[in-house]
């Protein structure tokens, strides 16, 4: 059989079969993932390090009060878990580029791929830091459940949908551990098949134009529903519409009292049959702290906001119901940036960074309070008429004291919190 050599980053990997699955396309999310993974590991080092350091004081001083998960830094473990791994190309490209990792697990099902990867592993010369696992991914998470055996990050990145994988990956994922997750089943999420979505990810799809910002809230809502089984929750770094699949990084952590926050952090989602128009009507009331860092940390409830009523508001047509949706946010605003400055700084790190500082740019601009948006080319296909320039709109609902800017989802995207009626408004005058 013939053998292809593939270089991506620092790996070089080959394929005696066709039977393995590699993507090409795919080196943007193994390059975004790379980036993402290098700030989170050393934060986690410094938060790990601060830890050791308090329990070593707290020692000294005789405290009863014990710091969890704080180790010498000698002993400072940053083990990553690739779930679902194929040829391996991930893991050795993490084994190489992203520093402060002490182990990585790549698992895979396949005998095959499982072949193919200890092979890469040794072609690679990463046989210090890179462990094979043939088994079911699932089992490979769970055997890592116990607190003591847990991962810091673990990349799921399967074939279509990962939420199989979600029951097993929030347990063991360490307190601030990362998750990274692929799905590209986005006929599934977009829409085509809103049953389907409810039975893989309890969620209701939605045929609209902004389908890749509630793909990204639907998959994150069903983490969270997964992570709330067992006391623990989400904080979303980055989620990211690209090609033909989402991609979201999200931090885990553990806490009862922040789980009763997920209702005020969820949203069902009223589309209307006419305008397309959707308004969300969140699941539970808080009353968002404008000095803490992250709005859905607060501690001041509201009562739910009453029932959107069964007709749009603007045009009188039925609601089709969707969701329920993540309504919070879905990037950290300091994060992004931290990632962006490192790209760009380092452009020859990675074979995509201009498309990685680009999408950056864009996320980093996004109205982090408003879910979803309007498209041009929407609004006006529903009144046929010629679509006025994107410039124009813009500056319009900037002038009626609204903000606004893009997602990095659309290219006609018009994310903004100004009334439904005005965007019309703004239309009829042109
Ligand atoms: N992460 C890889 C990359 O970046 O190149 C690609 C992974 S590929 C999309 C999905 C892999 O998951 C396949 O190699 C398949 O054999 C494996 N797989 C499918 N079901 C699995 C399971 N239950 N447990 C472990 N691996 C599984």
């Amino acid at each position: 059989t013939s053998q292809k050599s593939i270089k991506e980053g620092k790996a070089e990997i080959c394929l005696k079969t066709e039977k393995v699955f590699y993507n090409p396309v795919q080196e943007f999310n193994r390059d975004l993932s790379i980036a993402v993974l290098s700030i989170f590991t050393s934060d986690f080092k410094a938060e790990k390090i601060a830890k050791a350091e308090k329990k070593a004081k707290n020692r000294i001083l005789g405290t009863k009060e014990d710091v969890e998960g704080g180790e010498g830094e000698a002993e400072i473990d940053i083990s990553i878990l690739e779930a679902l791994s194929a040829t391996g190309l991930r893991s050795i490209r993490y084994a190489k580029e992203v520093p402060n990792v002490t182990k990585i697990v790549a698992n895979d099902l396949s005998e095959q791929a499982v072949e193919t990867i200890k092979a890469n592993v040794v072609h690679n010369q990463v046989e210090n830091l890179i462990e094979t696992s043939h088994d079911d991914a699932c089992m490979v998470m769970y055997k890592h459940k116990h607190p003591s055996k847990r991962f810091a990050a673990i990349d799921l990145d399967p074939y279509g949908c990962p939420s199989v994988f979600l029951d097993s990956a929030v347990q063991s994922v360490q307190d601030g551990g990362l998750l990274l997750i692929t799905a590209t089943d986005m006929a599934v999420l977009a829409g085509n098949s809103p049953e389907t979505c409810y039975c893989k990810y309890g969620a209701i799809s939605m045929k609209t134009k902004c389908c890749h910002e509630v793909a990204l809230r639907i998959m994150l809502q069903c983490i969270e529903s997964h992570a709330n089984r067992y006391s623990r929750y989400i904080v979303p770094l980055l989620s990211i519409s690209a090609d033909f699949y989402i991609r979201v990084f999200v931090k885990i952590y553990t806490g009862a009292i922040h789980c009763k926050k997920t209702t005020s952090k969820l949203s069902m989602a009223y589309q209307c049959t006419g305008c397309d128009n959707i308004t969300l009507q969140p699941l539970g009331g808080f009353k968002p702290n404008p000095t803490e860092r992250n709005p859905t940390q607060t501690k001041a409830y509201l009562p739910p906001a009453p029932p959107v009523g069964e007709f749009c508001a603007n045009c009188n047509q039925r609601h089709h119901l969707g969701g329920p949706l993540w309504s919070a946010p879905i990037h950290d605003e300091i994060f992004v940036s931290r990632v962006l400055t490192h790209v760009e700084d380092n452009p020859d790190l990675f074979g995509t960074s201009k498309r990685i500082a680009g999408v950056l740019s864009m996320v980093r601009e996004e109205l982090q309070d408003v879910p979803l948006y309007y498209t041009m080319d929407k609004l006006f296909g529903r009144v046929h008429l010629e679509t006025m320039p994107m410039l124009v709109m813009r500056s319009a609902i900037l002038n009626a004291g609204y903000k606004v800017s893009y997602s990095h989802a659309s290219r006609m995207s018009i994310k903004t919190a100004a009334p439904a009626q005005l965007v019309w408004d703004i239309i009829r005058t042109w």
